[in-house]
């Protein structure tokens, strides 16, 4: 399976790291080494003093696919999830700065928690879908899948030109502002809706 992600979708956050709002969805992959699943914990790497969370919704690919239509993207996930995108911000710096890509920065071990998925079918409104993080309690991230520049059914159709989306493959749909680095000793929560997702600890 892979994991492609998506940067920039809220406009909201783009702002926070003043970044130009892209005309088309930027688009990065992690390894499957990056998962960590049944909250499991996230062991601080050695190689960054930066880390931030970045709670997104994901899809979980049902079907196989290229060049998939709009009109019929939502065919091809059936699930959905909350997951984190860690990331190295002070390497994806460096290498922004270089125009370098960021592999290293987002792909690295452990940079994608997952949770459980829920069948998309369970859900009400899938297009205004609240969805939050808290750390240590505290709120830190909120959005709606409302505010994304791109649908789901559009970052399907655009991501599936370029990758073939395989059954089990996951989709990060991108994140809201209030991004932050984290600490060893942090708890994070994450919801969607009423319902949580996520609840591991940083060590
Ligand atoms: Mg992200």
């Amino acid at each position: 399976m892979k994991i492609i992600a998506i940067g920039r979708n809220y406009a909201d956050h783009i702002a926070e790291l003043k970044n130009e709002k892209p005309t088309e969805p930027v688009i990065f992959t992690k390894p499957d080494t990056a998962i960590l699943k049944d909250n499991a914990p996230f062991y601080y790497p050695q190689y960054s003093q930066d880390i931030h969370h970045e709670v997104e919704i994901l899809l979980r690919i049902c079907k196989q696919g290229q060049y998939i239509s709009t009109e019929f993207a939502h065919k091809y996930y059936d699930k959905i999830g909350l997951g984190i995108d860690f990331t190295a911000r002070d390497l994806q710096q460096k290498a922004k700065e270089k125009g370098l890509p960021w592999a290293v920065a987002k792909g690295f071990n452990g940079s994608a928690p997952i949770s459980k998925f829920i069948d998309k079918a369970d859900i009400k409104n899938l297009h205004k879908l609240n969805f939050s993080l808290t750390v240590n309690g505290a709120l830190r991230q909120q959005g709606n899948t409302e505010a994304m520049l791109w649908k789901f059914d559009e970052l399907i159709a655009y991501i599936s030109q370029f990758f073939t989306l395989k059954i089990g493959d996951i989709i990060f749909t991108g994140t809201p502002k209030g991004v932050a680095p984290v600490k060893v000793g942090d708890r994070l929560e994450g919801y969607i809706e009423e319902k949580k997702m996520l609840d591991f600890k940083v060590k």
